[in-house]
């Protein structure tokens, strides 16, 4: 049982270190996202879906001419019509969805972009049951329905989990499934059989694609939104997270407590040993500090030796006792041996009534100054009302 649970982990290990995403889960289904690359995903999604929807407001009405010149008129001014419809959806689509970075927008637009080939399908088909076709006219008939093929096969343009591969899929199939349903009396069932086997091993496939999509997304947004030393969030990022915790904790009226570090007299450090000691020192401090927080906290390198932690749903005293405990364990020795300090600022959303995440940060930085000039090795902080 065990050997065979060790297996298990290595089949595993070596998927995930290929597609380098944090977790097989990251690519099974969107919970366990981090914020950023969630934002990063729904830009994307919503800019491929206005290309997509683009190109097919532009390709759709020129089938118009083939139809009319192989079906009878009033079959063919049906499906002009019908493509008319769908181009000026597609039209629409691409030119007024509004980008976004929040991902039930980028739902909201992949739903549109499928739910409109997937309408003009079922209505093709009823329309093309109702009408006797022969020769070319049956060939260009029996064109139509490919349309689902493309359709899923379209998943792979998307940074998708495979959940949502399967979801967008769905209805295309379900639609598949109807048409079969409606031509059952002319067609024999084993060709229907065949057709959603295929359709179904095209929509694994297109959403094995999609994965990988993700899998890259996963890896570059990581690698762009960390400092390469330290592995610590980038400062743009690091700003790009903690206004986003900043409107959450405004929205849900919950505590949110910054921490801004500044490493003490590390400059002598440099100075004293060189530079490479002094970037050992200071990921040795970053290891240090991070091994203290939870989960959910973050650590921002603000400049070079200053950071920033960001603790969601953290007031005043739990952000002293989480600093406590830090100091208590030290950030390390610098090459002298002595113990390597830092000056901390502390400040919290609503004690501290600040205006906006950038508010929030200029109030901790003025308390970790105070701290400096107090003698550094200590911190300032706030004080909760209640
Ligand atoms: P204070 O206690 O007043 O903060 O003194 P300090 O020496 O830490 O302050 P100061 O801002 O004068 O110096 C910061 C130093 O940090 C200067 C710079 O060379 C060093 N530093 C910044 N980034 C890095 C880095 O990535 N690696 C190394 N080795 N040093 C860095
Ligand atoms: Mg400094
Ligand atoms: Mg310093």
């Amino acid at each position: 049982m065990q050997s065979f649970k060790q297996f298990l982990n290595s089949i595993s290990t070596r998927l995930v270190a290929d597609i380098s995403c944090e977790g097989l889960s990251c690519l099974a289904y969107p919970a366990a996202h981090p914020p950023l690359l969630s934002r990063r995903r729904a830009e994307m999604i919503i800019s491929r879906v206005r290309l997509v929807a683009a190109m097919f407001a532009l390709l759709t009405p020129l089938w118009i001419i083939v139809d009319l010149v192989v079906f009878a008129l009033p079959l063919s001014l049906m499906l002009a019509t019908g493509r008319v419809i769908a181009s000026v959806a597609f039209g629409a689509l691409a030119l007024s969805y509004g980008s976004s970075h929040r991902m039930t927008d980028a739902y909201r637009a992949l739903g549109i972009m499928f739910a409109i080939p997937t309408l003009f399908f079922i209505f093709s088909h009823m329309l093309l049951t109702h009408f006797q076709n022969e020769g070319a006219a049956a060939v260009i008939a029996a064109g139509y329905a490919f349309l689902p093929f493309v359709m899923v096969a379209g998943l792979s343009v998307f940074p998708l989990t495979a959940l949502e591969g399967i979801l967008f899929a769905t209805p295309v199939l379900m639609a598949e499934a109807l048409v079969a349903l409606m031509q059952l009396n002319y067609m024999n069932w084993s060709t229907h059989l065949g057709a959603f086997w295929l359709l179904l091993l095209i929509t694994a496939t297109a959403t094995l694609a999609g994965m990988s999509q993700l899998a890259f997304m996963a890896a570059l947004v990581r690698q762009a939104s960390h400092d390469p030393l330290t592995g610590c969030f980038s400062r743009a990022s690091g700003e790009e997270l903690l206004n986003l915790q900043f409107n959450i904790a405004v929205r849900n009226g919950s505590s949110l407590a910054v921490v801004f570090v500044d490493l003490d007299k590390f400059k002598t450090i440099n100075d004293g040993y060189g530079h490479e000691a002094g970037d050992r020192a200071l990921m040795a401090a970053v290891d240090a500090i991070q091994n203290n927080l939870r989960s959910g906290d973050a650590l921002v390198r603000w400049g070079g030796e200053e950071f920033l932690v960001v603790l969601p749903d953290t007031n005043c005293a739990a952000a002293v006792v989480m600093l406590e405990r830090l100091r208590a364990k030290g950030l390390g020795l610098r090459p002298d041996g002595n113990p390597l300090t830092a000056s901390y600022g502390i400040a919290e959303r609503s004690v501290d009534c600040a205006k906006d995440s950038q508010h929030l940060v200029e109030i901790a930085d003025q308390r970790m100054y105070q701290a400096k000039e107090g003698g550094r090795d200590r911190w300032e902080g706030c004080t909760d009302t209640v």
